[in-house]
């Protein structure tokens, strides 16, 4: 029996989050558009008129709550998932450094940018395990990276350096599963955060977040890709 195949996006309101449920949808996943706020109603019914499937549901990845609520919605529709993609992400902070940084931006930029994924990730795990293969992307950043990052934005790249040892300690600890679970990083691409002098597009950079998402069985855990090739922690 053919079982319907079902991601979840958070942040997909806009930017990269709403291009990787548009691609998703392409492959003929079933894909729950989530946005913190309502705004993320309007673009699933687009998706829909386009003859895609994608439901929209309320998600804020800083709100234990509202995690919990998104859970049950998975867990009473659909009964398994098969994709996972913590994409939401907040606070590229280019105005501060670690000497003047607003210390309620930086707990921000860790409660969605890190924690989010872990809750989330969590709250989902017995819908994820319910699935053949279930898939989790991390979309990270190479502001996150040991070796590549640069000056400045201390709350944006210490919290995805954070979201690195995630995938790395979630990786060990479901590697008797058949869930995979990986960082990506889409790459320098032009949205609201990425601005508009960003190299790549929405296209590009959602296409680096679907290679983690449909790999297949037996395919990497626990790393950080970009494109589909490996990149530095
Ligand atoms: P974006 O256009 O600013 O979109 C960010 C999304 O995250 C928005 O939908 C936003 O919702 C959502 N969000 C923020 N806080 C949230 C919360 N508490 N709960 C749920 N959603 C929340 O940025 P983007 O470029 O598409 O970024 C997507 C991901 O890619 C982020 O994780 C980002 O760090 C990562 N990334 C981006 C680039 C780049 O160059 N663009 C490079 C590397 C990594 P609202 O509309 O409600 O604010």
């Amino acid at each position: 029996m053919l079982t319907q195949q079902i991601a979840l996006v958070t942040g997909a309101n806009r930017g990269l989050g709403k291009e990787t449920a548009h691609q998703l949808a392409q492959k003929g996943f079933t894909v729950i558009l989530t946005s913190r706020s309502e705004a993320g109603k309007e673009v699933a019914e687009a998706f829909r008129n386009l003859r895609l499937d994608v439901v929209f549901h309320q998600l804020d990845v800083a709100d234990g709550q509202s995690i919990a609520e998104a859970a049950d919605f998975v867990a009473s529709e659909y009964g398994h998932l098969d994709v996972l993609i913590n994409n939401a992400g907040i606070h590229y902070d280019t105005f501060q450094n670690t000497l003047d940084a607003d210390m309620s931006i930086v707990e921000e930029a860790l409660r969605v940018n890190t924690l989010g994924p872990w809750r989330l990730s969590k709250a989902l795990l017995p819908m994820l395990r319910k699935s053949a293969g279930g898939r989790i992307v991390n979309v990270s950043s190479s502001s996150g990276s040991f070796k590549d990052s640069w000056p400045g934005t201390p709350a944006y790249s210490m919290s995805k350096a954070a979201l690195n040892m995630l995938t790395v300690k979630m990786a060990a600890d479901l590697k008797d599963t058949n869930i995979l679970i990986n960082s990506v990083g889409p790459g320098w691409t032009r949205t609201a955060m990425g601005g508009d002098k960003a190299p790549r597009s929405v296209e590009e950079g959602a296409a680096s977040i679907l290679w983690a998402a449909l790999l297949p069985e037996g395919g990497p855990s626990g790393g950080f890709f970009r494109d589909g090739e490996v990149v530095s922690w």
